[in-house]
Formats: C-alpha cells, sequence, structure tokens
C-alpha cells in the first residue's frame, strides 16, 4: 500500500468498508436518540427508509430536508448495493420525505396517499427516524404513484 493512495474506495469490499461506516455513523446518531430528516418508499410491502441528523441536513428556506434527492438515492445507493430492484425507477413505488420546519421547530411528514393509509407503515417510519409524537402527515402531489391514479 502507497501513502499517496487516495481514499476513494474502488473495490467492492472498500466499497461496503464506506456504507459500513456511513451506517456506523448514522446509528451513533440514532444511539442518542436524535430525529433525523428522511426520504423512504414502500417497496413490496417493505418500507426502506434513509435518515439524516440535522446537522447533516441541507436548508430548503425555512425547512431542513435530506440532502439527497429520491432519484439519486435509488440510483447511486440502493440499487448499486441491491437494496431495491435493479430494473425500476425511484418512481416506480411510493415514497415520500420527512422535513424539519425551523420555524415552528417541528416535524413534517409527506407521503404518498397509499402510505398514509397504512398506519402500521407510518408508524414504521416515524420510529425508524426517532421522530415525536406530534409529527404531522400529509399527502403531497408530487408523491402520488401509479396506483394512486397519477
Ligand atoms: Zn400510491
Amino acid at each position: 500500500m502507497s501513502s499517496d493512495e487516495d481514499l476513494t474506495p474502488k473495490t467492492e469490499t472498500q466499497l461496503i468498508a464506506a456504507i459500513y461506516e456511513r451506517a456506523q455513523a448514522r446509528k451513533r446518531e440514532r444511539v442518542a436518540g436524535a430525529p433525523e430528516v428522511g426520504i423512504f418508499w414502500v417497496v413490496d410491502g417493505k418500507a426502506v427508509i434513509l435518515g439524516e441528523p440535522l446537522s447533516e441536513a441541507e436548508s430548503w428556506g425555512e425547512f431542513k430536508n435530506y440532502s439527497q434527492g429520491h432519484d439519486r438515492e435509488w440510483s447511486r445507493f440502493l440499487q448499486r448495493n441491491g437494496i431495491v430492484p435493479r430494473d425500476s425507477e425511484y418512481d416506480d413505488y411510493p415514497r415520500g420525505r420527512v422535513v424539519y420546519n425551523t420555524i415552528t421547530g417541528s416535524f413534517n411528514l409527506f407521503a404518498d396517499k397509499c402510505i398514509l393509509k397504512d398506519k402500521s407503515m407510518v408508524q414504521k417510519v416515524l420510529a425508524e427516524l426517532h421522530l415525536p409524537s406530534q409529527t404531522t402527515t400529509e399527502s403531497d402531489p408530487h408523491y402520488k404513484c401509479q396506483k394512486c391514479g397519477g
């Protein structure tokens, strides 16, 4: 190993190690119970949730938002690691996001109506992201799957 080797992961093992590192860093925040913003999908009945502590979130006006878009995380992270089907698009499945309103100090969950109808799925997302019980849930015209008649 040469000393001028850069830190960009090259082999699959290095990539897995990088993902593990990223997951561990997030887990440390989660142990502290810090609420997170995030994006999520329901893929074949399973919740696929990506969370991020507020310290890493991006500011959009008065909101703190997950720093990457659904499309990018789908192709660059979830598909690449075999977490979701490779021959699929990010908008093939119902999805949503959780943002933080810096003015009201509250978290807001926006999701496809078919996710909102499934109370246990909503609870799973709230629990995974350590969200307070006062978190609001709303539908959003952006999040409308084909099943919902989009
Ligand atoms: Zn739907």
